[in-house]
């Protein structure tokens, strides 16, 4: 019997329609306007523009530019500090508010960001509460010397 599995704690999602993060590397999903193209991220229905009802899911681009960040060290109830909060500014002309993964006071305005999953407070029961966060833009993508290099 794999009685871990059976008592192993349900986790929940916060905003499931808005973090696709089930396949590969996770994305967040803007809604456009159909009638008049405006592009909204959380979905704003009805549109703020045209008033549509109307949209289209869109994935969003997963990294973008601090725009601010602040440090929290008196936090909400259920809510572990410090954390940290901040504006990610996207491609898609689209300032997005999240909570950011790592040390306080290690962010700077202006340094690119990029998206992750990943637990933002406990809920009632105690339980993982998982959605958006942001955390540094991994660097660990090394140059590829053999095409740089070839003569
Ligand atoms: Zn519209």
């Amino acid at each position: 019997m794999a009685a871990n599995e059976t008592n192993k704690a349900d986790i929940t999602f916060f905003h499931p329609d808005l973090l696709e993060h089930r396949d590969g590397a996770p994305y967040l999903k803007g809604y456009r306007c159909k009638n008049c193209g405006q592009l909204d991220f959380p979905k704003l229905s009805p549109c703020p523009n045209c008033w549509g009802e109307e949209f289209e899911t869109v994935k969003l681009s997963t990294s973008g530019k601090l725009y601010s960040v602040t440090d929290i060290f008196i936090g909400q109830a259920g809510m572990q500090t410090p954390y940290i909060f901040g504006y990610i500014d996207f491609p898609e002309n689209l300032r997005i508010f999240a909570q950011l993964e790592g040390e306080p006071g290690s962010f700077q305005c202006d340094e690119e960001v990029e998206l992750t999953a990943g637990e933002i407070r406990k809920n009632r029961d105690g339980l993982p509460l998982i959605s958006y966060k942001f955390k540094k833009k991994s660097s660990a993508t090394p140059p590829d010397l053999h095409r740089h290099y070839k003569t």
